[in-house]
């Protein structure tokens, strides 16, 4: 077969893939907090909720969602962002995490070709994008999604050692275990010396889990690149809202996020930023 048709087939099932995985993750950033916190003003939740039960339906208007206006991406252009049955605005979100999935699902390939690689570049990814966006919504970094990535960077440690993605073995548990201990003593300082929750123990679970994927040298830089980001973000909302820096309370964990992901781009771009 031409080699060019069987390229843009294999992108199309890349792309309708992590469409769907996308899609998947906007039920997870919904229901994944309303199953561990319950929510106080709907009775139904935390009962009737789980990741498969019930099917989608408008949280506005709690109509069931056919299955040709729960297309990923598309239903929400067609829509034009409204609910088809009570015309509420559906949240930006819905269409950023998707679109988000996707172009990470696309970047991976582009990285490592349709390999293993690009497959544990894309859950890294996805796993970090998840807790994000339900930390970000709720202050919540559920232990779950940081046990799921621990556990998936210990295997892509053992299986691909380097060779691209993961660090080897011994790499990935110091790593994990310097991203939880340089989180926890500020945690424990301030703690102490405050009786306040600065960081929660949320966030040095998430910094050991992106250590065991990079490795031991990169712990570091996602802090140092996660505080920077923070700082910046703080300033400006700061600044914004006429709020005081001391006293504003954001969410670490998609910062952290943010900084493994920049760690994971100077990782595999092969720019070079002194020629
Ligand atoms: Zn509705």
């Amino acid at each position: 077969m031409n080699h060019d048709v069987l390229f843009w087939m294999n992108m199309f099932w890349v792309v309708l893939c992590a469409a769907a995985f996308g899609s998947f993750a906007n039920v997870l950033i919904y229901r994944l907090p309303r199953m561990l916190l319950g929510e106080e003003n709907s009775s139904r939740d935390k009962n009737t909720f789980n990741i498969a039960v019930p099917a989608s339906f408008c949280p506005q208007c709690q109509h069931a969602i056919q299955w040709w206006l729960n297309i990923p991406l598309l239903s929400f252009i067609y829509l034009r962002g409204q609910c088809a049955y009570c015309h509420q605005p559906i949240p930006m979100r819905y269409f950023l995490v998707e679109l988000g999935t996707v172009l990470w699902a696309l970047l991976s390939v582009f990285w490592f070709g349709l390999t293993w690689q690009a497959l544990s570049s894309f859950v890294f990814f996805y796993v970090l994008w998840v807790a994000s966006w339900i930390d970000a919504l709720y202050f919540l970094l559920p232990d779950v999604l940081n046990y799921v990535l621990l556990g998936i960077g210990l295997v892509v440690a053992m299986a691909f050692a380097h060779n691209g993605v993961g660090a080897a073995l011994v790499d990935a548990l110091s790593g994990a275990a310097l991203g939880y201990v340089i989180l926890w003593i500020p945690y424990f300082a301030y703690l102490k010396w405050r009786g306040l929750e600065g960081l929660g123990l949320g966030d040095c679970k998430l910094l050991a889990s992106i250590g065991c994927w990079q490795g031991m040298v990169a712990v570091p830089n996602v802090l140092l690149f996660a505080c920077v980001l923070a700082l910046i973000f703080g300033v400006l909302v700061a600044f914004l809202r006429h709020h005081s820096v001391r006293t504003l309370k954001i969410p670490f964990g998609p910062f952290i996020s943010a900084g493994a992901v920049i760690q994971m781009v100077l990782m595999h771009s092969h720019f070079k930023l002194f020629v």
